[in-house]
């Protein structure tokens, strides 16, 4: 996976919707250096371990479902070529592969197997598709400059790009005449999105059903490629405004709920009354103390005598707690590590305090 500093965060559709739905383009998040990978181990550091990401796959342990309008690479070319997990709707992840993401945290960012198709190893690691990849690629960072305020904002985006996926996608297919036959098929109602009761055996060797494909496709088997590019066509000139009248109400109940949390993000108040969180000291030395506390891949180093001021925030107004520092301890906190120690949630406000 690769970012580039100047280029627009989000893939350039996207950009141009949300930057319509927000008034202004979502910030960067620098800290998530992809091109030299924040999470994998740094030069001269141990082999990867559970600290580290492996520098051969980083956070990309992930097969991207993509929706049925991104636009022809080569690597989206091979996987629609392959025909496992193509459908109308868009490329799914193998029900195979479904299983084992299932039961594979263990190997986020490490397991090899797990790497996604669009995964390039060339240049230190980029994603093929990266000006088309999907809402939770676009809107994944390991690290946030907001801390739990720019995750919630992200995850926010994340969902409502997911339903603008997934309504657009449906209207491609109504558009481009799939056949009714194949429609009932595609949108036939599963208790799982992606399957079956029991895997079959060209599901486990990672093979095309062509019986299923057939019924799929209906008509259009054999025109995959010409498809998905014609999906593409459709979906490229639409405005923000088109996207609202052509999706459903989840999109547009999502969408304020997104904007919401961009507000937040651009607000950055100090809450008015803070206590201490659920955090982690991770390690510990002179220059300070590494904390955890929103995220394990975003910890926070805080410099010597950080830990000593917390407890005076036990619920009390942060102004008041800030005053009492100072004429106990004569230390002066600054405003700027009051709100990270929020954002990080070192320190939470008292209602969200989940033990007495
Ligand atoms: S782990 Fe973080 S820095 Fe590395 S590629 Fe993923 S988002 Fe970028
Ligand atoms: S689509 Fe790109 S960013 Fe997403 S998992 Fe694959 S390689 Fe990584």
């Amino acid at each position: 996976m690769k970012r580039i500093e100047t280029a627009p965060v989000l893939p350039p559709l996207y950009a141009r919707w949300m930057d319509a739905l927000l008034g202004e383009s979502v910030p960067h998040e620098p800290r998530a250096t992809c091109d030299d990978c924040a999470m994998c181990a740094p030069a001269g550091a141990a082999e990867p371990s559970t600290l580290y990401f492996s520098p051969r796959v980083k956070c990309c342990t992930y097969h991207a479902r993509l929706p049925n309008f991104p636009a022809g690479r080569a690597t989206l070319e091979r996987r629609i070529d392959g025909g496992v997990g193509v459908t109308p709707l868009g490329l799914v992840q193998s029900a195979a592969y479904g299983l084992l993401y299932e039961h594979g945290a263990a190997g986020f960012g490490r397991a090899e197997s797990m790497r996604c198709p669009h995964y390039l190893e060339e240049g230190g690691g980029r994603c093929g598709i990266w000006r088309h990849r999907n809402g939770v690629c676009a809107t994944w960072f390991c690290k946030h400059e907001r801390g739990a305020v720019g995750l919630a904002f992200w995850e926010r985006l994340r969902d409502l790009l997911m339903a603008v996926e997934a309504d657009l996608a449906a209207w491609c297919v109504l558009e481009c005449g799939l056949d009714a036959d194949a429609m009932g098929v595609v949108f036939a109602f599963r208790r799982k999105p992606e399957e079956r009761e029991l895997l079959s055996s060209a599901d486990l060797d990672g093979k095309a059903d062509p019986k299923a494909t057939r019924k799929l496709w209906g008509t259009w088997l054999g025109r995959e490629r010409e498809f998905y590019r014609e999906c593409a066509e459709r979906v490229e000139p639409l405005t923000w405004k088109d996207v609202l009248r052509i999706s459903g109400p989840v999109v547009a109940a999502r969408a304020r709920v997104a904007r919401q949390a961009f507000e937040s993000l651009l607000r950055g108040e100090r809450p008015a009354r803070l206590t201490t969180g659920a955090f982690q000291i991770v390690s510990s030395g002179h220059e300070g103390v590494r904390v955890v506390g929103y995220a394990g891949t975003d910890p926070l180093d805080l410099a010597p005598g950080v830990l000593e001021v917390l407890p005076y925030f036990d619920g009390r107004p942060t102004a008041e707690a800030l005053g009492a520092i100072r004429r106990e301890l004569g230390i002066r906190v600054e405003k700027d590590l009051v709100r990270k120690l929020a954002d990080f949630q070192i320190l939470i406000p008292p209602s969200q305090r989940s033990h007495p």
